[in-house]
């Protein structure tokens, strides 16, 4: 009975769809407007037909992203809109982009940073950062971005898994959180301050950025990179545990230009706002470089979430395609959709997600607030780049990620006992969301744990340590991370599910559940919510919580308690930590939290 209601209450789910246009009323032709004929014509041989290459045969982001727009028609085309606190505007042309990143370049060259050697940077969203990881590119050299918010230990830990040797930050960052840390970090060989007023002395072993940059010369050839070459390194996001350092290459831009236009429908006239900070994969592959490539205009926000601010943002700056999170759209609910229909935000016209399970509910949101639907897709620091979504041209179905981008092939895996893959053809079966290995911004490795990273692979497969099912048209459907899903009376029950129904009460503002040992069921599920503001916690809300559950989703899967709670653990880029919730729960040591809100 249970298993009935459980599957009647997805498939009703599962048959929803918004279907946006018919094909003649599109005002600007969407890059994918055939699925299936796109997946059918796609290479990456033609892709690449797409991009430069450098003069020498080398691939490198930067001439794709920068150079070869500086040095042809979009010249004078705002690259970089950036916003500081107080909402100033400074504008970047290409080819003022082109100028800075060569002097950094010349700056690093002059140092003797070499190709392969690691820059680091912690800074907030400032354009210092933009050039310092362009520029670091064109040398030939990796470029590791560090979210500005953590505190000294993980900036120690980071700077030292990935042996930098030169750190880009502010000088008042770098006085409160790294001066402390050098004399442990012998290979960190260049220190360079941004500085907000030039005068005092600088500290011990540092060197001032902007007197570098204005001393160095705006010529530079650009290092010839191999397309294998690494040039990005990314760390995980720490939500299942420590974080991993994932390594990327030059051929990556491949994947940033192929899936910009794919999936984020991104033209060369869209002005584009991904809201992610570059500390984190999306904010880099998407707030750097893939908008670039494209030869759009991007903005930077230097300022936090604000609803009103980032309200006036899209208007006042005429935003057309915009990225955030289900964090940020979860933040946005919370204070009402009133809010935000005040604003007229006739330029904008796609909308899309990442970095957690989209509920239903959030996409639909979207219709009411903007008028247009969230999108959601799906990807992951090791993929570098979109692998699965929602299209602007094609049904979306809320609560799916969408189907997999032309050039990616994904499926629902299963490992045998005996260890052996099985590929799960039959629709609706969960498994774990596998890949198959060689797209080109494919992570190479995880530095220094190259062991963990051939595990992560079977023969051709990528498994990803997701879990979903995909539907009989091909859509995939988020279970829960591997690690999450719970045992209950011989059921596998995925949290996404069970969140996206307690979102369904008005009360609802955000939703983790967790499994709890039972001696009966093995685990019972236990939902944490927090509210929107007007509601009162109390123990008849959380029946009436509890009640929408099981009617929902029958006995067998809902949650047999309800904790309210001011707010749910997240990490610094918005991901609720459900292990943490479940090592407070069972009295467990909480592990690795550096990636911990608020914690410093
Ligand atoms: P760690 O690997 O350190 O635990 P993390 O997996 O959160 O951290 P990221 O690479 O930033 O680090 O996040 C990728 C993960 O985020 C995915 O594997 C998936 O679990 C989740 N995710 C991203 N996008 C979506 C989506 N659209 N729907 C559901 N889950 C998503
Ligand atoms: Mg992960």
């Amino acid at each position: 009975m249970a298993m009935r209601e459980k599957s009647n209450a997805r498939k009703l789910l599962m048959s929803r769809q918004i279907i946006r246009k018919n094909s003649e009323d599109w005002e600007l032709i969407p890059n994918l407007l055939d699925y299936d004929a796109a997946r059918d014509h796609f290479s990456w041989e033609h892709e690449m037909t797409l991009l430069d290459g450098l003069p020498a045969g080398g691939l490198n982001i930067a001439h794709e992203a920068v150079d070869r727009h500086a040095a042809g028609d979009r010249r004078e085309h705002t690259a970089l809109r950036w916003l500081d606190k107080s909402g100033e505007v400074t504008d970047f042309t290409y080819g003022d982009l082109s100028l800075l990143t060569n002097r950094f370049a010349n700056v690093l060259r002059e140092l003797g940073v070499q190709k392969g050697d690691r820059v680091f940077a912690l800074c907030e969203r400032i354009p210092s950062l933009y050039i310092t990881a362009l520029g670091t590119l064109k040398n030939g050299s990796v470029f590791c971005p560090l979210f500005s918010a953590f505190g000294p230990e993980p900036l120690r830990a980071r700077l030292s898994i990935g042996e930098a040797t030169v750190l880009v930050t502010s000088e008042a960052l770098y006085r409160r959180k790294v001066a402390a840390l050098r004399e442990n970090l012998p290979q960190l060989r260049h220190v360079l301050l941004i500085r907000e007023q030039a005068e005092g002395n600088l500290p011990a072993d540092t060197q001032d950025f902007q007197q570098l940059l204005n001393h160095a010369s705006e010529e530079f050839s650009i290092e010839n990179t191999d397309p294998e070459d690494p040039a990005l390194l990314h760390f995980t996001s720490g939500t299942t545990g420590k974080p991993k350092g994932a390594l990327h290459v030059h051929e990556a831009v491949l994947a940033h230009h192929a899936s910009a236009r794919l999936a984020l429908d991104l033209h060369p006239q869209d002005v584009f706002w991904c809201t992610a900070d570059p500390g984190w994969v999306t904010g880099t592959s998407y707030g750097i470089i893939a908008p670039l490539v494209i030869g759009a205009t991007m903005i930077v926000d230097q300022q936090e979430f604000d609803p009103e601010r980032w309200y006036s943002i899209l208007r006042d700056h005429k935003v057309s395609v915009w990225y955030t999170a289900p964090t940020a759209v979860r933040m946005m609910m919370k204070v009402g959709s009133e809010l935000a229909k005040q604003y007229e935000l006739p330029s904008l016209r796609f909308m899309a997600s990442v970095g957690e399970p989209l509920n239903p509910e959030a996409v639909m949101w979207g219709e009411e607030a903007f008028g247009l639907p969230f999108h959601d897709n799906w990807w992951q620091t090791e993929t570098g780049g979109i692998m699965i979504a929602n299209f602007l041209s094609q049904p979306i179905r809320p609560g799916s990620m969408g189907r997999p981008l032309p050039g990616i092939e994904a499926a629902v895996v299963r490992l045998d006992k005996d260890g052996t893959l099985q590929v799960i053809d039959d629709p609706d079966q969960e498994g774990e969301l596998a890949l198959k290995r060689g797209w080109p911004s494919m992570f190479r490795t995880y530095l220094y744990e190259e062991e963990r990273y051939q595990k992560c692979f079977h023969g051709e497969w990528y498994l990803t340590g997701d879990l979903a099912r995909r539907d009989e048209d091909g859509y995939f459907w988020f279970v829960g991370r591997a690690d999450d899903v719970i045992k209950s009376s011989g059921h596998l029950i995925g949290p996404f599910e069970v969140e996206s129904t307690l979102m369904e009460h008005p009360a609802v503002a955000e939703a983790a559940v967790i499994g709890v040992p039972d001696p009966m069921a093995g685990e019972i599920v236990k939902g944490f919510v927090s509210l929107k503001p007007g509601f009162e916690a109390g123990e008849a809300l959380q029946q009436e919580i509890m009640a929408l559950a099981r009617k929902r989703l029958g006995p067998a899967v809902a949650p047999r308690q309800i904790q309210i709670e001011p707010t749910l653990p997240r990490t610094r880029s918005g991901k609720i930590m459900r292990r943490l919730l479940k090592a407070r729960e069972l009295g467990l040591p909480e592990g690795d939290t550096s990636t911990l809100e608020g914690n410093e």
